[in-house]
């Protein structure tokens, strides 16, 4: 299978990433990748809950002991059938979450209740859907939710605030500014997408005594 976007990398091309960065890098869970006594680090994220991330990634992660955050989302965590869903309704079960939340490498974090553009919200809406996304997922899963991802790598000066009096750390896209620094607002933290070809990624990964996240939503087997 080829490849072309988020949500189509094919698990050679993952397993071909996590070959090229694990030789390179430290493939660290999150908080230390943004933890100034982490040296040349690089954390795995993947969004939105969906199978294949039970299917395809996780066998990958083990192989190579690398832990990973995977954000949920909260309608999808209640019901991974829903067809009111804004993106397509393909999310883990309650077994496969159940297993995942159970797995040492792997952290659940917030991805919202609904997966809304936040930045066309009001701050009550906002504060809905951060806080009721975390409410869920905590409640569900039994876990303490302290990590956060902006839907659609979209925020604006009011969900960095709640996100950021509710959980740790917050990532989204960083464009061109994909690396980790002393200066990097651990609300706002860059991801470099993993959708692309190997020798892309290659590219858009330096090769630098730096940190970075890589971001992935989805991948087939
Ligand atoms: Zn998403």
């Amino acid at each position: 299978m080829n490849g072309t976007g988020w949500d189509d990398v094919p698990a050679d091309w993952f397993r071909a990433h996590l070959d090229w960065l694990h030789a390179r890098y430290d493939v660290v869970d999150l908080p230390d990748v943004i933890s100034p006594t982490t040296g040349k680090g690089v954390a795995l994220t993947f969004d939105d809950g969906l199978r294949s991330f039970h299917h395809t990634v996780l066998p990958i992660l083990r192989e190579y002991d690398a832990p990973a955050t995977v954000y949920l989302i909260g309608e999808a965590v209640l019901d991974p059938k829903g067809e009111y869903m804004p993106v397509e309704s393909d999310y883990m079960t309650r077994d496969q979450l159940t297993e995942i939340v159970d797995d040492p490498l792997v952290t659940v974090g917030n991805h919202t209740r609904s997966h809304p553009k936040l930045s066309e919200l009001d701050r009550d809406a906002i504060e809905s859907e951060i806080t009721e996304g975390k409410e869920i997922i905590e409640e569900e899963l039994g876990v303490d939710v302290d990590r956060f991802c902006y839907p659609f790598n979209d925020y604006d000066a009011t969900a960095v605030d709640v996100a950021r009096r509710h959980h740790a750390t917050a990532v989204t896209s960083g464009g061109e500014q994909r690396l980790i620094t002393s200066e990097t607002d651990p609300h706002r933290i860059p991801r470099t997408r993993g959708e692309k070809p190997p020798t892309e990624v290659r590219w858009l990964v330096p090769d630098l005594p730096t940190r970075l996240v890589g971001g992935y939503r989805r991948l087939f087997g």
